[in-house]
């Protein structure tokens, strides 16, 4: 096994940040070597920093403890200790996008979990199981950011996660239409029930920017690369209603869907039994062992039960049935924190270094 490679986290002290230095605690490819947030934290230790606002189940790592916030305007200070960063801050979208491209272009490879690039056509978004093929856009991309290492590489929206991974190996029956609507949790807005107390005993219909998300970026992960951008699918049609629900972890989604040849139910079952990606084959450390697992019992997947299945990097799903208007339905569930955002993301990076992207 090479050294570790040092990686530093942007926006470290948000809620994203928080599970990316959780998950990044003795991984065994990558080390955290630098905290990096506003000029408003910048200078203080991270723990001074996250008091009061830590919201991981578990302690904060030794390792981050003691280390002092760098502004994200210090590039060249964040170059001299780190070989690539993860990426999730809160900033208006042309800023964050101008903040990635400046890492970017600075030599840092930054591995986003920010919506800002997700619509630039020769940045990846990936979910490695499905279209590690897109890494390829990198080399057009560091051609037209003029860079021999840099580059930006994007994870999609924590929504999509509960249902485009069960749809994937179901594309090859000629996928018609698609019906979701997805019950979010709240972590999903960065809170908790203390801190979004309207929440307890409440569901609201409205998401800001999720449905069009829900609808289009599945159709960026099924598109093809040619000419060094990536074309989005042309099919099939989706339609989503996203609602945030009173569930701390884990976004289920209720899918309907309709096929040019209708497969049988076994062969659906068999399809998701089969499902492996590139992560499975390579053993990636955060890969789960089974990427979709389908529980046969009538009242499943549940948030509580089954979102941290395989490390929550695992997508259940459950309850496949004819329909009457559509062909299927069924449910699925993913946890929007881990596989949807940090998890996902550090997927990603691992990805990455073992194609010698990184390098
Ligand atoms: P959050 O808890 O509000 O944290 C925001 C982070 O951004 C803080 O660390 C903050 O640092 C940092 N920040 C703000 N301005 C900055 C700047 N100019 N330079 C560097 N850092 C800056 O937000 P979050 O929930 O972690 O979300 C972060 C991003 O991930 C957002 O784009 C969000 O849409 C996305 N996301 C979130 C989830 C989720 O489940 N929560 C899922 C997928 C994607 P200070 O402490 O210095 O203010």
């Amino acid at each position: 096994m090479r050294d570790k490679m040092k990686c530093a986290v942007i926006g470290a002290t948000g809620m994203v940040g928080q599970r990316f230095l959780t998950l990044l605690e003795n991984h065994p490819y990558f080390q955290v070597t630098g905290v990096v947030a506003s000029p408003r934290t910048a200078g203080k230790t991270y723990e001074e920093a996250v008091e009061g606002r830590w919201k991981m189940k578990t302690p904060i790592p030794e390792e981050v403890r003691k280390m002092v916030i760098i502004n994200s305007e210090n590039i060249d200070e964040v170059k001299a200790i780190a070989d690539f960063v993860f990426c999730a801050v809160d900033l208006p979208k042309d800023e964050t996008r101008a903040l990635e491209e400046r890492y970017a272009k600075a030599e840092i490879p930054v591995i986003s979990n920010n919506s800002a690039h997700r619509w630039t056509s020769d940045v990846p978004m990936v979910i490695p199981e499905i279209n590690d093929h897109h890494l390829e856009v990198i080399k057009s991309q560091r051609e037209r950011l003029g860079t021999t290492r840099g580059f930006i590489a994007v994870k999609p929206n924590c929504s999509i996660q509960s249902y485009v991974p069960a749809l994937t190996p179901l594309r090859k029956y000629g996928i018609k239409q698609v019906l979701v609507t997805t019950y979010q949790a709240i972590s999903g807005a960065g809170k908790t029930f203390d801190t979004w107390p309207e929440m307890v005993d409440n569901v609201i219909p409205y998401i800001g920017g999720e449905e069009e998300k829900s609808e289009k970026e599945p159709l960026k992960i099924w598109g093809d690369v040619r000419g060094g951008t990536i074309i989005e699918a042309k099919a099939p049609l989706i339609s989503t209603q996203c609602i945030r629900v009173p569930v701390s972890d884990g976004h289920t989604a209720a899918v309907f869907v309709s096929f040019e040849n209708t497969p049988p139910r076994e062969t659906i079952l068999e399809e998701w039994k089969n499902f492996r990606g590139l992560p499975q084959m390579l053993e990636l450390p955060s890969a789960p062992a089974q990427f979709v697992t389908y529980h046969d019992e009538d009242n499943r997947p549940q948030a509580k039960l089954d979102r941290d299945l395989y490390g929550g990097m695992g997508v259940s799903i459950g309850r496949l049935r004819p329909d009457t208007i559509f062909d299927y339905k069924f449910v699925g569930l993913s946890h929007n924190t881990l596989r949807g955002a940090a998890g996902g993301a550090v997927l990603i990076a691992e990805l990455l270094y073992r194609q010698g992207y990184l390098d």
